[in-house]
């Protein structure tokens, strides 16, 4: 690679962290498609310049996937940066197109907007779209022994933290991975985004290939299965779809509510599933919702999906989140305080990818800034993506609201005097400063009359226990936390 020298002393390093990031966000053909080939030239505070080795590659990113790449500069650097593509090596010259782009359609079904990636090619083919390949995907693909899909490696069992919202899921993908179809077929997971769904198909197909690396996998993503299908139909080759879809020892088949609405392809699927399924193959679907709410998917799908394991994967509680932001940190080389964690926690709850890239993000912005990640850097970090009003929310309005409701002045909630009234109030001051401030115990201590942090755990823990055996104080503190939130007093 070429370094040049007004880069940051890191810029490698957090040019990982940025192509992991995309990585994250594209489906993982498009993402060796378009970025497999894509060179670091250098990383300041201004710009970053990346290199590709065809002038048909830096048109399509530019076309498709310039917004993909800053949106994954900011959340790696905390900071826009101007992209630079520049063609390195041999330039070609080529007339750039980008492909017959336009949508196809079979019976109103069009091809997802995103461009479609051409399948990956065999080991040692070059594997730079060339002008002809258009973005239709071929239907044969040669591909020697190698699957001709890429994994994540780190989408592995030994990497998924499991806990209470997942452990089904997890529990029926392991055992899938153990003996395939003979357990639970079809295993149905679904969630909604950002929980893990990907991760443990993917796991799947790791232990599959880690035990017989001639396992016939057939992975791929429900949008990949209907753009083939629409190829098929318009090419007049539905033999050669048939052939390669219904010959497999396992079929992982992400995201199959894309077949929402998709009345031909829902057909050929169901096909698909039965010759698997009566071939006593596995089956392993991903989905956002049940089966029974995806739109208008056909009855006879909607219930062999339930033929075997239906898994719903809920969030993750607070103790998982703190385990896998902590896994997340020391998978990047880095070991985060327990206040840092314990803000990222508390600020993500719903999506895993999410705090993943809190956590990714926090870690670039010490980097970048070359100082120890430490709760007010995390803070500054994270300062654009927590929604303002869980953030704007401050010492001062806690005190002044839980005083008022109190009938006490803030002074008696500062001053060391303690009757029962003003001890609560002022544990539950020191709970709400815990929650909506993203304060740690120390800070809040300190404001809330010169207290030792383990005071203010103390009645952290005290107001959290209450909150589960107490239907008063739940209904007070979850008026107090909306007054807060909503700005309104
Ligand atoms: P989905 O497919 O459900 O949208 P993904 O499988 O893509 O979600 O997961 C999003 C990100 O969160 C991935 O990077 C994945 O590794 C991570 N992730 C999800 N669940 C877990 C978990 N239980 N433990 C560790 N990482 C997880
Ligand atoms: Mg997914």
């Amino acid at each position: 690679m070429i370094v040049t020298e007004e880069q940051f002393p890191e810029s490698e390093f957090l040019w990982k962290q940025i192509l992991a990031d995309i990585r994250s966000k594209l489906n993982r053909q498009r993402f060796e498609t378009w970025f497999r080939r894509v060179t670091l030239l250098g990383l300041d505070e201004s710009k970053l310049r990346i290199g590709v080795p065809n002038v048909f590659l830096r048109n399509w990113l530019q076309d498709y996937y310039l917004e993909t790449l800053k949106e994954s500069v900011e959340q790696v650097l905390s900071q826009a940066l101007l992209i630079e593509i520049e063609v390195i090596d041999a330039p070609e010259t080529e007339s750039s197109t980008n492909g017959s782009s336009s949508d196809t359609s079979v019976h109103g079904e069009s091809r997802s907007a995103a461009p479609a990636p051409s399948a990956s090619p065999g080991p040692g083919t070059s594997p730079s779209p060339s002008p002809s390949s258009s973005p239709t995907l071929p239907l044969t693909v040669e591909r020697g022994r190698q699957p001709d899909f890429h994994l994540n490696d780190q989408y592995k069992f030994e990497n998924f933290v499991v806990g209470p919202g997942n452990r089904l899921a997890h529990a029926a993908a392991l055992a899938v991975s153990e003996s395939p179809a003979t357990v639970y077929n079809p295993l149905f997971m679904h969630g909604s985004v950002g929980l893990g769904k990907t991760h443990l198909l993917q796991a799947i197909c790791h232990t599959l290939l880690e035990r017989n690396p001639n396992t016939r996998i057939l992975y791929l993503s429900c949008e990949e299965f209907i753009n083939h299908f629409i190829s098929a139909v318009e090419n007049g080759d539905l033999d050669a779809f048939r052939n390669r879809y219904r010959h497999g020892d396992i079929i992982l088949v992400d995201d199959i509510h894309f077949l929402a609405n998709k009345e031909r392809t829902q057909e050929e699927f169901f096909h698909t599933f039965n010759t698997l399924y009566n071939a006593k193959k596995q089956i392993v679907l991903s989905s956002d919702s049940p089966p029974k709410e995806i739109p208008s998917l056909q009855d006879r799908l909607v219930s062999r999906f339930k033929w075997g394991m239906v898994a719903e994967i809920e969030p993750p509680d607070y103790e998982t989140r703190m385990a896998i932001i902590k896994k997340k940190a020391k998978a990047r080389g880095r070991d985060l305080p327990d206040d840092v964690a314990q803000f990222l926690a508390e600020n993500f709850s719903q999506n895993i990818r999410e705090i993943e890239g809190a956590v990714l993000k926090t870690v670039g912005y010490a980097s970048l800034n070359g100082s120890p990640i430490t709760l007010s850097l995390a803070r500054e970090a994270m300062k654009d993506v927590i929604a303002p009003s869980a953030n704007a929310v401050t010492f001062d309005a806690i005190l002044q609201m839980v005083a008022e409701d109190h009938d006490l002045k803030i002074s008696d909630l500062l001053a060391r005097r303690r009757t029962k009234q003003i001890a609560f109030a002022r544990q539950l001051a020191m709970y709400l400063a815990r929650k909506l401030t993203g304060h740690s115990y120390e800070e809040i201590g300190g404001y809330i009359g010169g207290r030792d942090h383990t005071t203010v755990l103390y009645a952290y823990e005290k107001v959290q226990k209450l909150l589960e055996t107490d239907d008063n104080v739940r209904v007070v503190v979850d008026r107090f936390v909306n007054r807060l939130r909503n700005g309104s007093s």
